[in-house]
């Protein structure tokens, strides 16, 4: 991919599923990696296989729901590696399936803090940064949920719809300032979301994430987050440098639908 060898890229949620394939992809791609996690466990996890693989990893606590928090976490990239190149914002949470009058108020906003008010601080820690420097590519995970209503899944789905309009309006602003944003929106992936996903509302033991057995994706299976990566590194390859304000659904053909 052009244009990412030697910059510097930030992944928040780099711990896990969709995160992590970003991360190792930018660090095939000769990126160095900010590996961006609250679980720190699994955060050096990742940026230990970068840096195994001959890689430059620096794993960094953060919670994107915290702007101060998201703050350092730029500020370690910018130190450790003089520049702040791409941003993958990705970091977010899912809730149990539950319909709109019975969501839990507390739920609601935790999830809405983390998923929408995370990739906003994201961007606020970021965008000056970029415009410093007079380049930088941001890519946001928002996801099939932004585009679409889905029963049970009010509020990540109002969290997604949110992170197509941060998308645009950042895109718009940032247009003529070297700065391109856009997002993906991932169909089913084959991630550990299901388990990392709090169960205040809804049993969500008995609702295993099995891609596999996903019936309304017309390629017929779930995604593997390394199919979400490829999509982010070209995103922010020159290749794309006429891509901006655009959320690219990747979903075997379910927007199509
Ligand atoms: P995952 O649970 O495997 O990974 C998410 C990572 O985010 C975890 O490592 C977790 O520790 C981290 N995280 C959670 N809260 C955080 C916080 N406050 N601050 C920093 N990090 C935090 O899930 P995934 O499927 O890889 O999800 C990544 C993104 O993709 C999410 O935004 C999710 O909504 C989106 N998405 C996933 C799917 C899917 O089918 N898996 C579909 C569409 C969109």
């Amino acid at each position: 991919m052009n244009g990412l060898r030697g910059k510097t890229a930030v992944v928040t949620g780099a711990g896990s599923g969709i995160g992590r394939a970003s991360a190792l992809r930018f660090a095939e791609e000769g990126a160095n990696v900010v590996v961006a996690d609250v679980v720190e466990e699994t955060g050096r996890e990742t940026a230990d296989r970068i840096e195994d693989d001959g890689g430059d990893a620096t794993f960094v606590e953060v919670d994107v729901s915290d702007f101060e928090s998201v703050e350092r976490m730029v500020d370690v990239a910018v130190d450790t590696y003089g520049s702040l190149d791409f941003a993958h914002n990705n970091a977010g949470i899912l809730t149990g399936f539950v319909e709109m009058a019975d969501i839990e108020e507390g739920l609601w906003d935790k999830l809405l803090d983390v998923n929408l008010k995370g990739i906003w601080a994201c961007m606020k820690a970021e965008l000056p940064v970029m415009e410093a420097q007079g380049s930088g590519v941001i890519v946001n995970t928002a996801s099939e949920a932004g585009l679409v209503g889905m029963g049970g899944l009010a509020s990540y789905s109002a969290s997604k719809h949110g992170v197509v309009g941060l998308t645009k309006t950042a895109a718009l602003e940032y247009a003529t300032r070297g700065i391109r944003v856009n997002a993906i929106a991932p169909g089913p992936t084959n991630t550990n979301i299901q388990a990392n996903t709090e169960g205040e509302s809804g049993d969500l033991t008995s609702m295993p994430f099995d891609t596999s057995a996903m019936t309304d994706v017309p390629m017929g299976r779930g995604a593997d987050p390394e199919e979400m990566a490829g999509a982010v590194a070209f995103l922010c390859s020159s290749d794309a440098s006429y891509i901006t304000g655009h959320t690219l659904p990747i979903d075997g053909g379910q927007a199509a639908d």
